[in-house]
């Protein structure tokens, strides 16, 4: 009975959220999709992790190449928010809206058509789990700074995991309210560790820190990368229909609005190897499909020289904001060709929602 009524609660929510639509009946190519991105990661900041790495990075074996337009709905240079919803959803939006149509309507992301069709679903981040771009596929707010909204939102979405800092928007709130005992009181695991997430084998929301996560320069360790194999884990044995996931290296973009060189590249070589991770499973689960895009570049970097034998560049920066220039995508295992081309930020989630057999 209890269960039926969680069951409800969560249909409500989804149909609240502009998921009302039946799932296609097609029989889908892909079991299980794992969507990363890059904040703020452009070429220059890929070949900058790529110089550092010393040797080919995780992201250079992808056989399948496109580049994404990433223009917001108003302004021809997007924020996270903008192109997060528009790579959730499929809907162009307003810059700092989060998982809502230039009306402010609800608009459904692609991780909330999933868990509408039985599928195992959730985001992990190193920012803050309710920052732009987790947000854009769970969230439903007019405005991107509406941290504890958003984690009102978390609190109530449905998801089977959900990873990154934050823990201030669910538990140290101006209004009082505690969500992390919402959530266990709906049965999840409310995670304040990594060995605590890899112990989870269930619902679970890992806290890792009270605002954003540290940066891999200030500390951060293999937590992403370890963070991605417990949550890949924790979804396959969670629905036997298969998942959806989001991934971010949320700290490049921070990083890369730093002008910090040395840093982007230390947090796009620590995105990489949650990308092998990532690569890892697809290799070992057929029918595992792992994209990596970028939502914008940040910096407006370029790197006129560098030496790979010393995995030494010299960075160059035209801004400490975003640019709008393409961002490159790189797909890989199950149904990645179609991913090859030049299309819309809009357009990934497209590919997404046909590989899936997901219908709105
Ligand atoms: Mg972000
Ligand atoms: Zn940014």
């Amino acid at each position: 009975m209890k269960q039926m009524s969680m069951f409800a609660a969560l249909l409500a929510g989804l149909l609240a959220a502009g998921c009302g639509v039946q799932a296609a009946k097609k029989a889908p190519k892909v079991k299980n999709v794992i969507l990363m991105i890059g904040d703020g990661m452009g070429p220059a900041q890929v070949y900058a992790g790529f110089t550092a790495n010393g040797s080919p990075l995780n992201i250079m074996r992808c056989p399948f190449i496109g580049l994404t337009k990433t223009n917001s709905a108003t302004r021809y240079t997007t924020d996270s928010a903008a192109s997060g919803t528009a790579i959730a959803t499929g809907t162009k939006t307003y810059n700092g809206a989060i998982g809502v149509d230039p009306d402010t309507l609800p608009v459904c992301s692609v991780l909330g058509y999933a868990l509408r069709g039985g599928y195992a679903g959730g985001v992990v981040a190193t920012s803050e789990v309710t920052h732009a771009t987790p947000a854009s596929f769970y969230a439903h707010q007019p405005d991107r700074n509406m941290g504890e909204a958003i984690a009102a939102d978390l609190a109530h979405a449905g998801l089977t995991v959900a990873v990154g800092g934050g823990r201030n928007h669910l538990e140290r709130r101006a209004d009082g309210a505690n969500y992390s005992d919402t959530l266990r009181a709906a049965g999840y695991r409310v995670a304040y560790t990594l060995d605590d997430l890899k112990r989870a084998d269930g619902k679970t929301v890992a806290l890792l820190a009270d605002g954003h996560m540290p940066s891999v320069q200030g500390g951060r360790g293999n937590a992403l990368p370890e963070a991605t194999e417990a949550v890949l884990g924790l979804l396959k044995q969670s629905s036997g229909k298969g998942f959806f996931v989001m991934v971010e290296g949320s700290q490049i973009d921070f990083e890369a609005h730093a002008n910090n060189a040395p840093g982007i590249a230390a947090e796009v070589i620590d995105f990489d190897r949650a990308v092998g991770v990532a690569q890892r499973f697809a290799d070992e689960n057929p029918g595992t499909l792992v994209v990596i895009c970028a939502d914008h570049e940040t910096g407006g970097m370029t790197l006129p020289d560098g030496n790979f034998a010393e995995k030494r560049f010299d960075a160059r920066f035209t801004s400490d904001y975003h640019t709008g220039v393409f961002v490159p995508l790189y797909a890989y295992g199950t149904g990645a060709e179609a991913f090859a081309g030049v299309y819309e930020n809009t357009g990934i989630f497209e590919r997404i929602m046909a590989a899936m057999g997901l219908g709105r």
